[in-house]
């Protein structure tokens, strides 16, 4: 079975939930190392995706990513609307005219929205942002593939490394974002940038097949 819109549409309104749902959550550990907007940011940011959903169709699995990345870098102010609106276009654009979307294909994807966070951010792993979510889901990922699973167990495998990584945060001094202002003091505190990313990857886990 190919992947049509349909399933990247569901991840989309999928995201738009866990978002809503764990804003408060998201918020509180921005209040800890940043500026306490995580949260908003990021129920604003995929709430208005949403309304694009109910108001658009689309005939491709790569314009309506593109259009969700724009919308995100649109209604999100700070670091993490630039970056989640690049990963979404960059990921969509990596789709443009693939046809079967294949779990290799995905796999490119996913490679091509996170370089477009990093030539956007420069985080390096270890600097404690989104990037020690993202840099090991895409490993679990690569690795999963390439042991012959499919789409849905290799988004459950990178969902289970983003998790790890998320909380690899913890003892992180930042270095890169608000949170680096504060030094040895984000010592202790999870990364509400690497939260965000493990919801999203444990919502493809969930909804992409
Ligand atoms: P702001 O810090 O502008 O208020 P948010 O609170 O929405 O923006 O997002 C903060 C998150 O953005 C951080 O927790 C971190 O994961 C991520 N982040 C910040 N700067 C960078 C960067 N340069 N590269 C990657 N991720 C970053
Ligand atoms: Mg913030
Ligand atoms: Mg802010």
């Amino acid at each position: 079975m190919s992947m049509g819109v349909e399933s990247f549409v569901g991840w989309l309104r999928d995201v738009a939930g866990a978002m809503h749902e764990n804003a408060g959550y998201l918020t509180e550990l921005d209040s800890a190392i940043g500026d306490a907007d995580h949260g908003a940011n990021m129920d604003r940011g995929f709430q208005a995706v949403v309304a694009v959903l109910d108001e658009s169709s689309f005939g491709s699995a790569d314009e309506l990513l593109k259009k969700a990345g724009m919308t995100l870098v649109s209604k999100v102010g700070g670091a993490s609307g630039p970056l989640y609106g690049t990963f979404f276009l960059r990921f969509g654009t990596a789709l443009a005219g693939v046809d079967p979307i294949t779990p290799e294909a995905i796999g490119t994807a996913l490679h091509a929205g996170v370089e477009g966070v990093l030539a956007r951010g420069k985080a390096e792993l270890g600097d404690k942002t989104m990037y020690d979510a993202w840099a090991p889901a895409l490993d679990a990922y690569d690795a999963a593939v390439a042991g012959g699973a499919d789409l849905g167990a290799a988004l459950t495998a990178a969902a289970e490394a983003a998790a790890k990584g998320r909380d690899g945060t913890v003892p992180m001094v930042a270095r890169k974002g608000r949170a680096s202002y504060l030094g040895e003091r984000s010592v202790g505190h999870q990364d509400p940038g690497a939260t965000s990313s493990t919801l999203i990857v444990e919502s493809a886990a969930r909804t992409l097949r």
